[in-house]
């Protein structure tokens, strides 16, 4: 067979050589070690923690040493695509903070390697199927789906393994007059790879995460090009990968059984093989067993459903941290103040069976981060959130900046800063209590007569004095108490409660309950400073009134 000739009969516009794209795209000038590297997702208009975890460890791992991370659209499935897809993706990954240095933007592609969408890339794919036709590595197939199905029936009926290969591959060894002939009809193709490995051979491999794998070679013959041309997932990594200079192929690992596949076509194609980075899926518990998170199943597995419910940026990056290195947590005990760039990632670290996500422990997280925060910093990410999830409170918020401020800077900064809000959707039930809208009505336990409850708030409203101190205040609450027969000796009450009609604690409780609505707040001497005089003694009296 003259394979020239049929790559010229196939790829009869194609004058670009292999030579002319190495030229093009030059060896990178990186420096010893440097990690090229890239996220390549699809636009399906679904960006999964799937995504962040694997888009991390690349940017660590590029960053980390002198690199390069670049971001490209993997569009050749049109049929996945939604409308506004490549949008969604490119600012969700922009809202987590990961650093692209060149590739595919909001405003267009930057960089010297692109383009980084691969529909645009056609023409280059073209190059390297035209060198493959006229090697003989690659063929037409003009099977149609028919012949498919009935090639697939066969072999399960034989017990077979199903695909395209051996005596299956039908194209494999047709003449030029047989291809030439379905050309002129007019009929569709696909290119397949003419794969020259057995399953009876199997070679070392070594992944950077899964270590030392034992792979079975590839024997069948995957499609390269589809019928309209653009290339399958395979064909376009390596081309890419090769083109775009990547040095390591972070992925998730359900690539890892067409690895042996993808090792392949870097060999025919005369490619250096880079380095892999096959990341393990995420789990969950379910019930008592393990299982993938699931897109359908799952609302948590979508990046947006964080955003939705208020997860700082910083706490999910230190979440996803945790899982990632083990060590990450013994790192930021003895560095709790660092950024968190400055812990030495190690991808090696990563779990080869996938991690365990678990969302108690991302809000422990998150408590955390939020609790670290300055008041200042709290109130622009939550009105930043607010401004998009909930306008009514976050109108709130900007109208009077000082007052919000105030409110979150209640226990902030000591040793022990309160851990209220774990997600900025938890900020309003928490504050609620400063706005009037927000008040809630008290409901007062039912143990105690309203007329000791309108007896206190009225003792209370006698003898409040904003110029107190904390200590001064609570000393009243507890000659209050005494009046009216309660005690303030708590261990004597725990001792003997039935000898008790109440205690100080319920004292508080009914003051805290006619200023807040609630029976939990922060510290209540501070929400009345921040309260004021006024409005504080204008909602007991207003308790008064309905008791
Ligand atoms: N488009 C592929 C995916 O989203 C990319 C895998 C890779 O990084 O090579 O799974």
């Amino acid at each position: 067979m003259d394979y020239q000739r049929l790559a010229d009969i196939l790829f009869p516009n194609v004058t670009d050589t292999p030579e002319m794209l190495e030229e093009r795209f030059p060896a990178r000038n990186a420096p010893e070690g440097a990690v090229i590297t890239r996220m390549a997702p699809s636009p399906t208009g679904f960006v999964h923690l799937g995504n962040l975890v694997q888009g991390l460890t690349s940017e660590r791992m590029a960053h980390q040493s002198g690199g390069v991370l670049f971001l490209r659209v993997e569009d050749t499935d049109a049929k996945r695509e939604v409308p506004g897809a490549v949008e969604v993706l490119i600012n969700t990954l922009k809202h987590y903070g990961i650093q692209f240095d060149e590739g595919a933007s909001m405003d267009g592609d930057n960089g010297n390697y692109g383009p980084y969408r691969q529909r645009q890339r056609a023409a280059i794919y073209h190059v390297y199927a035209k060198k493959l036709v006229s090697e003989g590595k690659a063929y037409p197939c003009f099977c149609t789906e028919e012949e498919l199905a009935a090639m697939r029936q066969t072999q399960e009926a034989n017990k077979e393994t199903t695909g395209y290969y051996g005596k299956y591959a039908m194209w494999r060894d047709r003449s030029l007059e047989d291809i030439t002939a379905q050309l002129s009809a007019g009929n569709p193709w696909v290119l397949r790879f003419r794969s020259t490995g057995s399953i009876e051979n199997q070679f070392k491999f070594d992944d950077v995460v899964k270590g030392k794998l034992t792979i079975t070679e590839n024997d069948v013959d995957h499609v390269l090009l589809k019928s309209d041309g653009i290339p399958t997932y395979h064909f376009a990594h390596a081309v890419d990968d090769h083109l775009m200079r990547t040095t390591h192929v972070v992925r998730g690992d359900e690539w890892l059984p067409t690895l042996p596949f993808h090792i392949q076509l870097f060999q025919a194609l005369g490619f250096k093989l880079p380095k892999y980075v096959h990341i393990g899926p995420l789990m969950k518990m379910d019930g008592n067993s393990k299982r993938k998170l699931s897109k359908r199943k799952d609302p948590e597995l979508a990046l947006t459903f964080y955003k939705a419910e208020g997860f700082p940026v910083a706490a999910v990056y230190e979440y996803i941290m945790t899982l990632l290195n083990s060590n990450y947590e013994d790192w930021r005990r003895a560095n709790p103040d660092a950024p968190a760039t400055d812990f030495k990632f190690s991808p090696k670290k990563l779990n080869p069976a996938g991690n365990l996500f678990d969302y108690a422990k991302l809000t422990d997280v998150s408590k955390n981060v939020i609790s670290k925060m300055s008041a200042e910093e709290v109130y622009a990410l939550l009105l930043e959130w607010a401004q998009e999830f909930d306008a009514d409170f976050a109108e709130k918020l900007s109208a009077d900046k000082d007052y919000a401020v105030s409110i979150l800077a209640i226990g902030r900064g000591g040793k022990k800063p309160r851990k209220d809000i774990a997600v900025w959707k938890e900020a309003k039930p928490y504050m609620g209590l400063f706005y009037d809208e927000y008040l809630q009505t008290p409901v007062f336990d039912e143990k105690f007569s309203k007329e000791t409850v309108r007896t206190v708030l009225e003792k209370f409203l006698a003898i409040y004095d904003p110029a107190d101190d904390s200590s001064a205040w609570f000393d009243k609450v507890k000659s209050i108490t005494e009046e009216i027969g309660f005690t303030t000796d708590m261990k004597a009450y725990k001792a003997d409660p039935a000898a008790f009609p109440g205690t100080v604690a319920d004292v508080s409780t009914f003051i805290r309950q006619a200023v807040t609505g609630q029976t939990n707040s922060p510290d209540l001497y501070t929400v009345m400073q921040i309260l004021g005089k006024e409005r504080s003694l204008a909602r007991i009296n207003e308790v008064l009134k309905s008791l």
